[in-house]
Parts: structure tokens; C-alpha cells; sequence
């Protein structure tokens, strides 16, 4: 079997429970790890910097990109946002699969560079109970919701270029989606070629 780590990517507009979903999923996974993207923006309440993102100025973000440290990256809401390849190769060399969260457009550029990644897209049950969501979260006024909700619609028009979608309506089901897609993925052939080629080279 393959030693090196998978690379996943989880996208979903804001709202749908790409951190909800995470949280639990990476208590009941211990294999894959959480890439820590670079960002401008200032960090939220609780937010700790190297665990969440790490927080930069948009001179060192910038400087990075120039060093080639950035997988891809995109301006969103007036902020930079960014993959940074040591993220992603210290979990991926050390066995584990590694979890990007971003958005659609990152998303597209990880998988033009990447064609082995596995791309997972998140949805709500209905864009009714989205908004209802975002509501509840009250983290936004209620323009913002209207701005968000509008957003999505734009955005899950990206979820036919994913290889895997996801409804999060019951949150455990959604959770033991994730998991399947991950234990599932593992089990794809061509990441398997090693283990096909020693044991049809064994001799009996
Ligand atoms: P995202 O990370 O995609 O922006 P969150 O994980 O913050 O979304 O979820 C948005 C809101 O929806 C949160 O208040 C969260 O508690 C709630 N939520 C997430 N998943 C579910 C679910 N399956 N059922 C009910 N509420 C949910
Ligand atoms: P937030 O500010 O809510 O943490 O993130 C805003 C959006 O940026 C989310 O959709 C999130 O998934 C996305 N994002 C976070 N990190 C990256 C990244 O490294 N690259 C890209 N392209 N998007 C990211």
C-alpha cells in the first residue's frame, strides 16, 4: 500500500457546515490532518494563529507567494487566502491525508495541479434551510445573510466539477459521509498499484 498521504479537498458556501462536519470528523479519523492555510484577514474571536491560519501581513503573504511557498491562492472578501505547500507536505510525507477547506476557485487550481486529489463538496439541504443556518449562527447581520445566501447559489453551481457531494442535513449521517468518502478513496485502484504489483509478483 501506498505510504504517502492522500490529499482531500472540502469546499462548501459559507453556512453549510464545513466546520461542523470537520470538528467531529477529525475526532473519528486519526489518519487525515487539517492543512493550515495562510490568510490576511485578522483573526476571529478564539482563533489561534498556526492552528486555524496562519495570520499574515499581506507583505509576508506576498513575499511567500514569491518564494513559491503558496499551492494556490485567491483574494476573497477583500482578503488573501492561501495553501501553503509545507502544510500540505509535512502532513502528506509523514503518512497522513491532508484536508484543505477552501473555497471553489482554490479548489479548481488544487485540482489542475493535483489530478489525484479528491474533491468533496458540501451542500445544504435546501438553500431555505441555509439561510436559517446562517441565521442561527448570527454571526451576520441579516444583509449579510441575504449577501451569503445569494453567494451560495453562485457557488454551488461548482459542485458538478467535485468527485464527491455531500448533503449535510442530518449532521452524524453527514459526518459518516465523510468518512466513507475517505476510507472509500483509499480503496481506489490506482492508489493501490503497489499492493496489486507485490502480491501478483509473490511466488507460491
Ligand atoms: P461553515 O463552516 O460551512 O460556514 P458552520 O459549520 O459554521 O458552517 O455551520 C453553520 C451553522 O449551521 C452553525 O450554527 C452550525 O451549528 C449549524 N449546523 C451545521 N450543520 C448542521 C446540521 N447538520 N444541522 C443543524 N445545524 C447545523
Ligand atoms: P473564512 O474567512 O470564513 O475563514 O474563510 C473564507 C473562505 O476562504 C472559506 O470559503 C474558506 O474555505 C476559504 N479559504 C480558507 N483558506 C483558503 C485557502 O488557503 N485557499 C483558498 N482558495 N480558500 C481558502
Amino acid at each position: 500500500m501506498e505510504n504517502k498521504g492522500i490529499l482531500f479537498v472540502v469546499s462548501a458556501p459559507a453556512g453549510c457546515g464545513k466546520d461542523t462536519i470537520l470538528n467531529e470528523f477529525f475526532k473519528r479519523n486519526k489518519t487525515a490532518g487539517y492543512a493550515v492555510s495562510a490568510t490576511t484577514r485578522a483573526p476571529r474571536e478564539g482563533e489561534v494563529n498556526g492552528v486555524h491560519y496562519h495570520f499574515l501581513t499581506v507583505e509576508d503573504f506576498k513575499s511567500k507567494i514569491g518564494a513559491g511557498e503558496v499551492l494556490e491562492y485567491t483574494e476573497y472578501c477583500g482578503n488573501y487566502y492561501g495553501t501553503l505547500k509545507k502544510s500540505v507536505d509535512d502532513l502528506i510525507n509523514s503518512g497522513k491525508d491532508a484536508v484543505l477547506k477552501i473555497e471553489v476557485e482554490g479548489a479548481m487550481n488544487i485540482r489542475k495541479k493535483f489530478p489525484d486529489a479528491c474533491l468533496i463538496f458540501i451542500l445544504p439541504p435546501s438553500l431555505e434551510v441555509l439561510e436559517n443556518r446562517l441565521r442561527g449562527r448570527a454571526t451576520e447581520t441579516e444583509e449579510k445573510i441575504k449577501e451569503r445566501t445569494n453567494q451560495a447559489k453562485t457557488e454551488l453551481k461548482f459542485a458538478e466539477n467535485y468527485d464527491y457531494v455531500i448533503v449535510n442535513d442530518d449532521l452524524n449521517e453527514a459526518v459518516e459521509d465523510m468518512l466513507s468518502v475517505f476510507r472509500a478513496e483509499k480503496l481506489r485502484k490506482q492508489r493501490c498499484e503497489e499492493i496489486i504489483k507485490n502480491i501478483s509478483g509473490e511466488k507460491h
